[in-house]
């Protein structure tokens, strides 16, 4: 589980944004993945994105601007209640 750190609310995934929209999420073995949006409403998966990436709560919307760029950030972000020492 992990906590926006901006409005608070708990999170499963995050909307991530390069070139296109795709939502970040973690699978139930922890396997980080991507779903790509595409048009007319289908989507793509995918493993890694462009390492290029903002990544933003998907409940307010703010930027999460401590992952920009920085994927395995980000995954780790949303592991979070894993790690009961929070990390600097
Ligand atoms: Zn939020």
């Amino acid at each position: 589980m992990a906590f926006c750190s901006r409005c608070g609310v708990e999170i499963d995934h995050l909307n991530a944004y390069d070139k296109h929209k795709s939502i970040l999420s973690i699978n139930s073995n922890g396997h980080a993945f991507y779903d790509l949006e595409i048009r007319d409403g289908r989507s793509q998966r995918t493993d890694r994105a462009d390492d290029t990436m903002s990544y933003e709560c998907p409940v307010c919307k703010q930027e999460l601007t401590e992952l920009a760029n920085d994927e395995d950030k980000a995954v780790a972000f949303l592991k979070g209640a894993e790690s009961k020492h929070g990390e600097k």
